[in-house]
């Protein structure tokens, strides 16, 4: 069995090495270069996209800002999961909207707008604070903006016109102004759902964000009742977009209830502890969905966090020495904020596991991992 990843990230790398055990290769589109590429040796060339479409029994993507042409080439194949529509959802927020709107999930209040009247209106009828995204090509906390009092609408107005100014395409171009969330902490839920309705989720964690990235994840045994409530909006959105693959939704929990921020239609960040601490990871299970194969148990095996490794190609080795801890590089040249591997640790309960996040955050040289350190001291008071 072959698979074609549109995109040549880590994402498609690490679903290469969950693959070979089940005897599927994977090869990449990288869409710079448009050429088709090994996920683990981005010099071996395999041709153009019309290669990788034939050479493919399936078609998935680890991101979800293609060119549409290249996706509905794809499609035309009949072998792209999840469909071109969940793909460009997740990577417009107006569709991503109008989606849980559709399915009845709970999210922030918003206004979707294009002109600076249509700004005023959203602060009248939302009120402040408000948080404005880009409809387009936002991710990681870029393309956002943030107005508590009206004084500063002009000069943020001036800043998202600058900014629809500089898209590739300007007039496709809005911005999203949601209600700001008092919310007490950012949770996610990964799952996978096959082509004949099938899913398996993996538990609720928590997710620690410095700056608008995701740093820490963390996995818990812990409340049902809140994983119950995920797996109710997971399994709405899943079947009204039909979705086949791993799917990741980010929520804001506020009290007992949670409130949809973001989904993504692919292996998530979040869901990267899944490789050590959970049955079947969510690399695998992905691809098990697109390629027909029943799903594996998403259930959490021990308790597990996940440290991103960001802008830095090194840790100490010391790190290795603390019991049930896994490194994964991506192979990537180093950039200041880039995503270069990440840290899985796990434990056999919550309050070894908080604990053990607070000795190998102490292993890391503080000014890059400064903020985790703060966070796994505080975790470690919960548990
Ligand atoms: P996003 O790119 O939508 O994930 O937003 C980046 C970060 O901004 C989130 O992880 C939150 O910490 C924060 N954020 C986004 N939307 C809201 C909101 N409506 N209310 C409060 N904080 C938000």
């Amino acid at each position: 069995m072959n698979v074609l990843v549109l995109g040549a990230g880590q994402l498609a790398r690490m679903m290469a090495l969950a693959s070979k055990p089940l005897n599927v290769n994977v090869r990449a589109y990288d869409v710079g270069s448009r050429t088709v590429v090994d996920p683990l040796n981005l010099a071996q060339s395999y041709g153009d996209l019309a290669e990788g479409i034939a050479f493919a029994d399936a078609i998935t993507a680890e991101f979800e800002h293609i060119a549409h042409d290249v996706l509905a080439q794809c499609e035309a194949s009949g072998k792209l999961h999840p469909s071109s529509q969940a793909i460009k959802t997740g990577g417009d927020r107006r569709l991503e909207k109008g989606v849980l709107e559709q399915c009845g999930v709970a999210n922030a209040q918003h206004k979707i707008i294009t002109t600076e009247q249509d700004f005023a209106d959203a602060i009248s009828e939302l009120g402040l604070p408000l948080i404005l995204k880009s409809a387009l090509a936002g991710y990681d906390g870029k393309g956002q903006w943030r107005i508590k009092d009206a004084s500063q609408a002009a000069d943020i107005w001036k800043d998202i016109e600058a900014f629809f100014a500089g898209a590739n395409e300007p007039a496709a171009q809005a911005v999203v102004a949601e209600q700001m969330v008092p919310f007490d902490r950012e949770v996610s839920l990964v799952g996978a759902r096959d082509a004949k309705g099938n899913t398996q989720v993996y538990p609720l964690v928590e997710n620690h964000h410095t700056d608008g990235v995701l740093t820490v994840t963390v996995a818990l045994a812990q409340n049902e009742a809140l994983t119950a409530q995920a797996k109710a909006m997971f399994d709405k959105v899943a079947d009204a977009l039909n979705y086949v693959g791993v799917l990741a939704i980010e929520f804001f929990q506020v009290g007992e209830q949670l409130l949809v921020n973001e989904i993504a239609p692919r292996v998530h960040n979040s869901g990267h502890w899944t490789q050590q601490g959970a049955d079947t990871c969510q690399f695998e299970n992905h691809i098990r969905a697109t390629t027909g194969m029943p799903l594996g148990s998403g259930e959490l095996v021990r308790p597990t966090a996940m440290i991103n490794i960001l802008g830095e190609d090194e840790v100490p080795s010391e790190v290795l020495s603390v019991p049930s801890v896994h490194l994964h590089w991506y192979g990537k040249g180093k950039r200041a904020g880039r995503k270069m591997g990440h840290i899985n640790l796990s434990a056999d309960t919550n309050k070894a596991l908080v604990e053990r996040l607070y000795q190998v955050a102490q292993l890391l040289p503080s000014a890059a991992f400064e903020d985790i350190q703060q966070y796994a001291a505080e975790l470690a008071k919960k548990y």
